[in-house]
């Protein structure tokens, strides 16, 4: 936060910390510990600081006292195992990967996008709505001006469509169990799945961005007529498009699941670790088991609802808990908890003074 004298932000860290901390404390047993826990490398965030990476931990007690400890803003955890992971990346020695796929409600073109497409001034705090970044603050006429990334119930459900879709191509035409596929709530907006399954471990990133290509529909062609009847996959979802003459890339906008790409190709990537908060929204990543009842606006609030007084120079309008927040402009608004940190973590508000 640049907005307020540093002494405020100290306060504001602080109580962000406390509850983090807090939160750690009594519910360190929602933290999910991966299988092989001493291969893995881990990282965190702390509030207001980079990144620490190349840990490792012992054992579910060891990570979970220093959660307690650290109270950091956001904790991560590899996908890969390693003979040794506190080593640089090019001596940790690879042993393998689980199979990663991201989904952000960002990557999802929606006709809610220009609806909360928000911009926010850092030096008064002013929210502006608009596709392109505005050149400088109609109110102040500064140019530090930050984009915020902000969702709403029809990107959310869009969202939760694509992993329906990417559920389709892992169990269909990948023949993953059901029960080896763990999907997550990122704590954001996007999900996480997470595929156990010993045949994609070994694979080299060129082999996961096939698979990657594979569910996007990337570079599908038209099949030809005489082999719809024997077309398994896509074959079959092109087939199975209505009209005559399916055009590739509008069954792939039908039919492919909008991954991020770059995430299930990394595999020295660290990602967040189900059970632990988002540090930009104080929302939890959690373990999705029925997606269509998934409320991700409601389930992932685990903080608590202790009202706070916070300054807030500028935010949209947002709902959490089954509450609408807000917009807010210059104003102090007594918040429940939840949602003082769910503003804070995004820099838009911070400890009254
Ligand atoms: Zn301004
Ligand atoms: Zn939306």
């Amino acid at each position: 936060m640049t907005q307020g004298n540093p002494q405020v932000e100290d306060l504001t860290i602080a109580f962000l910390r406390k509850t983090f901390r807090e939160h750690y404390f009594k519910h360190h047993d929602m933290v999910e510990i991966p299988p092989m826990i001493q291969s893995r490398e881990f990282g965190y965030i702390p509030f207001g600081k980079g990144m620490v990476r190349h840990l490792s931990y012992r054992s579910a007690g060891e990570l979970a006292a220093d959660l307690v400890k650290q109270a950091p803003s956001s904790v991560f955890c590899s996908n890969g195992t390693y003979s040794d992971p506190t080593l640089p990346m090019d001596e940790k020695g690879w042993k393998g990967a689980e199979l990663i796929f991201d989904i952000d409600a960002s990557a999802i073109p929606t006709s809610c996008r220009s609806k909360h497409s928000f911009w926010n001034c850092r030096s008064c705090g002013k929210i502006m709505r608009g596709i392109e970044r505005p050149a400088e603050c109609s109110k102040c006429k500064g140019a530090d001006i930050l984009q915020l990334h902000w969702s709403c119930a029809e990107c959310l459900a869009a969202t939760k469509d694509h992993v329906s879709r990417l559920l389709k191509f892992l169990t269909g035409d990948f023949g993953v169990p059901a029960d080896n596929i763990a999907v997550y709530f990122s704590g954001n907006r996007g999900y996480h799945l997470h595929v156990d399954d010993k045949r994609f471990e070994g694979l080299d990133p060129t082999a996961r961005a096939q698979i990657a290509k594979y569910v996007r529909g990337t570079g599908l062609v038209k099949p030809h007529a005489s082999d719809q009847s024997t077309l398994v996959g896509w074959g079959e979802r092109l087939a199975s498009a209505s009209n005559e003459k399916p055009r590739p890339d509008k069954v792939a906008d039908a039919f492919g699941s909008r991954i991020d790409e770059s995430v299930t190709t990394d595999i020295h990537r660290i990602f967040r670790m189900p059970g632990t908060l988002h540090g930009n929204s104080g929302l939890l990543k959690m373990r999705v088991h029925d997606l269509l009842s998934f409320r991700p606006e409601y389930d992932p609030v685990v903080i608590g609802d202790d009202e706070v007084t916070v300054t807030v120079p500028g935010a949209p309008e947002f709902k959490l808990k089954g509450k609408t927040f807000g917009p807010f402009s210059a104003e102090e608004p007594e918040l429940p908890a939840f949602a003082a940190v769910y503003l804070m973590t995004k820099g838009l508000a911070r400890v009254a003074e």
